[in-house]
């Protein structure tokens, strides 16, 4: 079968990996010269199931209450006159309940714990070399407040087979003696050591190159304008693609089946055919030093919970990241935010790096209010959907990219996870609704 894989983050490309493994005849489609050039470029690089819980949570709606206008805030709601971010503003607030919360959470455990296996069994088969350092992650607390919320979190984690171990102060210096020069600061800490990071960048693009070298074809420079559909009802499916090449010419592209994996992206293109998705671009800030004193530098990959920063060490390299920001697709780097992830990296590891010449990046995270994943099918017979990884797209990539293969091939996947548009052993599928045309 021939497949159209549209976007070549870490989400399509490891699509494209797993259908070209799968026996199907691949085309990847990107505006970007090269894999992973947007939101995959210069992430946090944690694999962190243990992050699963969702930001729509029942402490949400309060805290972003607080948070409305401060400019420092972790997570800043910006209203704007924009339909599609109040409905997802209203969506997010009926995700905050405590029972949609730890359906949400039992989701992402599934999918991201499936999915870290997956990262696993290609680095053993491709030998791809990313930086990744398999030494867990550290989540650490500087208010004792915040650190006493967390603690049911993390015993549900626990229950649902996430070995997140509540720790003490003392443990988080054993465990990262890094961390040392603050050790009078922190209220306690919880520790996954099955949890994993890695750059996504070296990742996607050496696997992209994998992928090339299996027969994949990749359509670089490449933009996609418009999906186009033929039918009605249910012989509705998805005639071809229309873009705009590397030439600057309009052509159409046509394939058996077509897999929807633009990232924040997906939304107005999936509108167009009448594909209702929740996804809203959630812009966060990434900030890169060198380091020069490898001694005084993290090795273990660390959440900084009052600052909602997490940190990873790629080799020689310190890569911080986060804040969260709603206000449509700019990605317009603010120097107040750039300067706060400088100023509180430099308190926690001072002398570790060179804080003068930082490279500072913006990236959209495509978020879906539950922060759970569309992955499944759709009403148009041949359009499938890998899109809406929010927040641990990179944790949830390979295993979506594996499970969206076993969909287009007609199988089911082996992972328990609400797919969109397919029903389940266990809960409710989760539907896109295609709306009557008027
Ligand atoms: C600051 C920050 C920190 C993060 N930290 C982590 C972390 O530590 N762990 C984790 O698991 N996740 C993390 N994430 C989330 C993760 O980076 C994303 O969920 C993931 O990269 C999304 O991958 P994707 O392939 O869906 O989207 P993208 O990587 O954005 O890929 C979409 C692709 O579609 C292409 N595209 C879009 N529109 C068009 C068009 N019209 N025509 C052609 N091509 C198009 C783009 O060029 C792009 O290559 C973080 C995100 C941010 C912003």
């Amino acid at each position: 079968m021939r497949v159209i894989v549209l976007g070549a983050g870490i989400v399509g490309t490891a699509s494209a990996w797993f259908l070209q493994k799968a026996g199907h005849d691949v085309t990847v489609i990107d505006r970007q010269p090269g894999a992973a050039q947007e939101t995959s470029f210069a992430n946090g690089c944690q694999i962190s199931v243990s992050h699963a819980e969702p930001w729509a949570n029942p402490s949400a709606p309060l805290k972003l209450l607080k948070w409305l206008g401060r400019e420092d805030a972790p997570l800043l709601f910006r209203l704007r006159p924009e339909w599609l971010q109040w409905r997802w503003g209203m969506a997010f607030l009926r995700e905050c309940t405590p029972a949609r919360t730890a359906h949400n959470i039992r989701q992402i455990i599934a999918i991201a714990e499936y999915s870290r296996q997956t990262l696993q069994a290609v680095r053993a088969e491709t030998g791809i070399a990313y930086d990744c350092e398999t030494r867990g992650i550290l989540h650490f607390y500087t208010d004792e407040a915040e650190f006493q919320q967390s603690l049911p979190a993390a015993q549900l984690m626990r229950e649902l087979g996430c070995p997140r171990e509540t720790i003490t102060p003392d443990e988080v210096i054993r465990i990262e003696p890094a961390l040392a020069g603050i050790r009078h600061k922190i209220a306690g800490g919880d520790f996954t050591a099955t949890d994993e990071s890695g750059d996504i960048y070296q990742f996607t693009t050496g696997l992209a190159a994998r992928c090339e070298q299996a027969g994949v074809q990749f359509r670089f420079n490449t933009t996609i304008t418009r999906l186009l559909s033929e039918g009605s009802g249910a012989a509705a499916r998805i005639s071809g693609v229309e873009v705009i090449d590397e030439h600057g010419h309009h052509q159409r592209l046509h394939a058996d089946s077509y897999v929807l994996a633009l990232g924040s992206f997906s939304q107005p293109l999936a509108k167009a055919v009448g594909i209702d998705l929740l996804v809203y671009p959630g812009k966060g800030y990434s900030a890169t030093y060198t380091v020069t004193d490898p001694q005084r530098a993290p090795r273990v990959s660390l959440t900084d919970d009052g600052h909602k920063l997490v940190i990873s060490r790629l080799g020689n390299r310190l890569r911080v990241a986060g804040t969260a920001e709603l206000n449509g697709y700019t990605r317009e780097l603010n120097p107040v935010r750039c300067e706060a992830i400088t100023q509180r990296t430099r308190e926690l590891f001072p002398d570790a790096c060179d804080y003068d010449h930082p490279q500072y990046w913006t990236g959209l995270r495509p978020l879906t209010p539950s922060n759970v994943p569309y992955i499944g099918r759709t009403p148009l017979g041949n359009l499938f959907l890998n899109t809406g990884h929010g927040t641990l797209g990179w944790t949830m990539g390979c295993g979506s990219g594996k499970a969206i293969a076993d969909i287009v091939s007609g199988r089911r996947p082996d992972v328990d996870f609400a797919f969109t548009g397919m029903t389940r052993e266990r809960d409710e599928p989760r539907m896109v609704s295609l709306p009557a045309k008027g």
